[in-house]
């Protein structure tokens, strides 16, 4: 098995869990012992400080890409096997910023951790799509809202334009009481739904605390889950203490995350999922495809 460890953490839409995700995930892994970096390659709306308790008043990723900081300058240690590079949040260094350098950035981090997690700011800009294809691959974050779920398949598409790899679909803020299916929401996306992060209020409440969610509510509902993710990806144990506190009264979703390769198998190509459209849905399918091909559009004439 090839063994991928530089993952970037995208989506089409803002504010769907992308931060939560980079943040969770990474610690998840440095609490089994694994070596982690997460980088802020949102360079536009950095926040990811903020999730972790970091004031970097000094240098940042922003130093590293427009002026040639040292990569080392910019990397913090938040515990023990975890490091983050946060992105500096005034505009005008964000101007100045030359996204390029965030391979350099990636090669050496590559080098020194065992996983790296890019949180890539959201949309189709010039920042967004570089980071998707300088990652092994890319793990596309959306909450099940149809908006979302919509700009997903641009950010899919956008990533194989960038020579990049979608490993598959992170749904977060699911709900037990939803009658919607998760696994036709990646079906329809045809690609793997890698896990499912149920709605949990203590993802909120563990922002305001800067500290991340798997330390500061390790047995809720979404830190089970993201363990779980972290296990899976990573290929190794990771205890989770609640076996079934994500678990859905009638069983019908997925509660972890489960490989769900049979049910999105590329060979079937989402047919069971077209087979059911209505009028409505093919003329949703129309759309996302000329909102793609202007998006890459766009993403073109921004280089
Ligand atoms: P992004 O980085 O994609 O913009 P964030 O990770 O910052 O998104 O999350 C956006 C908001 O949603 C934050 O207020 C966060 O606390 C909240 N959130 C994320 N995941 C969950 C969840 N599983 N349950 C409840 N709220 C969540
Ligand atoms: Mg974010």
């Amino acid at each position: 098995m090839s063994h991928e460890t530089v993952y970037a953490i995208a989506s089409g839409k803002g504010g769907v869990g992308k931060t939560t995700t980079t943040v969770n995930l990474g610690t998840a892994l440095a609490e089994a012992g694994e070596r982690v970096a997460v980088v802020d390659a949102d360079l536009g709306m950095a926040n990811l400080a903020g999730f972790v308790s970091l004031s970097p008043d000094s240098t940042t990723l922003h130093d590293v890409l427009s002026d040639g900081a040292s990569i080392d300058d910019a990397t913090y240690r938040i515990t023990e096997n975890i490091v983050a590079v946060p992105s500096g949040t005034s505009l005008d260094e964000y101007a100045d910023t030359s996204p390029e350098g965030l391979s350099d950035v990636v090669a050496e981090l590559r080098d020194q951790f065992d996983y790296v997690f890019l949180d890539v700011g959201a949309g189709v800009s010039h920042e967004t799509v570089l980071p998707l294809g300088l990652a092994d691959a890319v793990i596309l974050v959306s909450t099940p809202e149809p908006a979302a779920v919509h700009d997903s398949k641009k950010t899919l598409e956008l990533t194989e334009r960038a020579g990049g790899k979608v490993a598959g679909l992170v749904l977060t803020r699911t709900r037990p009481e939803s009658d919607v299916s998760y696994d036709e929401i990646a079906a329809r996306l045809e690609t793997p739904l890698l896990g499912t992060i149920p709605e949990d209020p203590g993802a909120r409440e563990s922002v305001y605390a800067g500290t991340p969610l798997v330390v500061y509510r390790p047995d809720g509902p979404a830190a089970t889950a993201y363990k779980r993710l972290a296990a899976d990806l990573a290929g190794i144990e990771i205890p989770t203490t609640s076996n079934e506190s994500s678990a859905t009264p009638d069983g019908d979703q997925p509660t972890d995350s489960i490989s769900q390769s049979d049910d999105t198998d590329p060979d079937t190509g989402g047919s069971s999922a077209s087979s059911t459209t209505d009028g409505d849905e093919s003329g949703g399918r129309e759309a996302a495809h000329d909102d793609v091909s202007s998006a890459i559009t766009e993403a073109e004439s921004d280089t």
